[in-house]
């Protein structure tokens, strides 16, 4: 079924050099996009835009009521 429910960011912007990456296993990767990874700029002190907005969703619970 559907077990992507993840609590955390998977992907996140970086708002001043567009640098791009993604979560995977346990580290950050640059996400390459048509053959061409979205590094941004070496010197740029990364703002991403996951900051201070994600919101996890809150706990999923009582899933389990009966059919009334
Ligand atoms: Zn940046």
């Amino acid at each position: 079924m559907d077990d992507v429910r993840l609590r955390k960011p998977t992907e996140r912007n970086c708002e001043r050099c567009g640098r791009q990456e993604r979560w995977t296993d346990d580290s950050w990767r640059v996400v390459t996009i048509d053959g061409e990874r979205a590094t941004g700029s070496p010197y740029c002190i990364h703002e991403w835009d996951i900051d201070g907005t994600f919101l996890p969703f809150e706990a999923i619970d009582g899933g389990e009521q009966a059919d009334a």
